[in-house]
């Protein structure tokens, strides 16, 4: 199109306008009769041939610059790169202008690339960004919103003004001090929902308005964990300062009453000492499961590595606490369906297996049996096998005791939690069984479920993943022992 608007219609103009003055002189002679008309005309076109060998290389030139800068016009207004000046052949300007050019044109480019390397940088930095991002312009309306905060408050949080998404007053001041360009604040609220989250709020000015409009960033932290840590050790130290003062008062009572009224009793001293005997093994024993958890707590992010047999594990448990289940004439049971070695720690798992069968002995029904069984469970077929990702050894304990109601279940684990406290402590409980257990199979990257019906009994299983060095297809053989 263009070819044929520069060489297709000037180019014949310019040739008949070099061309008319040879025409008229040629025809002049040939009107004087000095010329034959066949060798007039050839003159003619003699001339027009040179005329246009001399023209078409000229016009050629021209094009390609008219197009080089019609593109450069394109690129300039597009914000594409420069194109590179045409090969003609020859030097299109100068040799120095094509150069200079050429290398306006390169590094333009590379500022280029550059430039879409940085954007697309921040873009990835702002779109993995695990807080929820927010930048508003003049009017509190959300220019942006990263994928975070569209997460939190809903996808086309973007174009919508920020009293429409949070409705929090002080941050809302916060934010227009912000856009005021006052200086950024930094404002803690709560977000109430499903599940209530609290949230410190980072508001700041821009120092430069972005070209998009944004004027100022609020950014989100969540604290809701930190907050919830926080009080759950607040609660801790008052549940074992609690727990730790009533036998120490019952203990300071009766020496008090033995080093004064009681003095010269032989029976009250006998009666006293024994009281304060049991209150101080009560005393030791919170001590040890505070020890206990502590220890656990601070090894709990390195899993154990050794292989462990789970046959001799339990059997020493088991016989360990046999004399107790007679003493309330129950039976333990145990069946080792597979005796496959599972990755852990055996004084850890030892102590796991002694709260559990402890506690199905403390409230599970006299005379009635404590079932412990052992067997292989895969993921494919066992969701809590599937949680742990790995082939796992179920060990259950079950009891023929009370059972938990369904409220309780989801809480057990706390510490110092008990469905009945009075009870817990008559038996000798400390409330903090479930919970070592509960960090040690998480320690061993395990899982715990428990099941409970009221009046029939309950069953707590222990999923450990299994040994990978000895980890076989097939399950072994089976052993079945009872004691009590
Ligand atoms: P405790 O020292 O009180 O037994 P645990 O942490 O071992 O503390 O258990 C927490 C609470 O869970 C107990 O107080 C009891 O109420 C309940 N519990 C634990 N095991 C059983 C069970 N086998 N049957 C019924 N209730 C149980």
């Amino acid at each position: 199109m263009a070819t044929k608007s520069t060489l297709g219609r000037r180019l014949p103009v310019a040739l008949l306008v070099l061309c008319l003055p040879a025409a008229v002189a040629f025809g002049g002679l040939w009107f004087l009769g000095q010329l034959a008309w066949p060798w007039a005309l050839a003159g003619l076109a003699l001339v027009a041939l040179g005329l246009l060998s001399v023209l078409l290389p000229h016009f050629r030139h021209i094009e390609a610059l008219r197009r080089y800068v019609a593109a450069l016009l394109r690129a300039i207004d597009g914000g594409a790169g420069l194109p590179r000046p045409p090969e003609t052949g020859s030097h299109l300007l100068a040799p120095e202008l094509d150069q200079a050019i050429v290398e306006t044109a390169r590094e333009r480019e590379r500022r280029r690339r550059e430039l879409e390397a940085a954007m697309a940088g921040n873009e990835s930095i702002l779109s993995n960004l695990p807080d929820p991002l927010i930048m508003l312009d003049r009017n509190r309306r959300i220019v942006r919103a990263n994928p975070a905060a569209e997460a939190l408050f809903g996808a086309g949080t973007a174009g919508r003004n920020l009293t429409g998404v949070l409705r929090n007053p002080q941050l809302l001041a916060a934010a227009d001090a912000a856009i005021a360009g006052e200086g950024g604040r930094i404002v803690e609220f709560t977000l109430l929902g499903e599940v209530e989250q609290t949230f410190s709020a980072r508001v700041v000015p821009m120092t430069t308005p972005a070209l998009d409009g944004t004027v100022a960033i609020v950014s989100l932290h969540d604290l809701t964990a930190v907050r919830r840590a926080e009080r759950m050790r607040a609660d801790f130290v008052a549940n074992a300062s609690h727990e730790l003062r009533t036998p120490l008062a019952s203990l300071l009572g009766f020496i008090e009453t033995l080093l004064g009224p009681a003095r010269d009793d032989a029976e009250a001293h006998e009666r006293f000492l024994t009281i304060m005997h049991e209150q101080s093994l009560r005393m030791s024993r919170l001590v040890e499961d505070l020890l206990s958890l502590s220890r656990i707590e601070m090894r709990e992010h390195t899993p154990p590595d050794r292989p462990v047999d789970p046959q001799a594990l339990l059997d020493s448990v088991v016989g360990a606490l046999e004399l107790r289940a007679r003493a309330k004439k129950m039976r333990l049971e145990l069946e080792v369906a597979d005796p496959l070695p599972v990755t852990g720690d055996k004084d850890e798992l030892a102590q796991v297996f002694q709260n559990l069968v402890d506690n199905a002995i403390k409230y599970g029904r006299a005379g009635t049996p404590v079932r412990v069984a052992a067997r292989r469970v895969e993921p494919a077929a066992d969701p809590a096998a599937r949680r742990v990702g790995r082939s796992c050894l179920a060990v259950s304990v079950a009891d023929q005791g009370e059972g938990i109601a369904r409220e309780h279940l989801p809480r057990l684990t706390e510490r110092f939690y008990r469905v009945d406290t009075a009870r817990s402590r008559e038996l000798g409980g400390t409330g903090l069984g479930l919970a070592i257990v509960k960090h040690i199979v998480n320690r061993h990257r395990g899982h715990l479920t428990v099941d409970s019906t009221v009046g029939k009994g309950t069953t707590f299983t222990v999923y450990l993943p299994l040994d990978t060095r000895a980890e076989q297809p097939a399950p072994g053989g089976a052993s079945l022992r009872k004691a009590g």
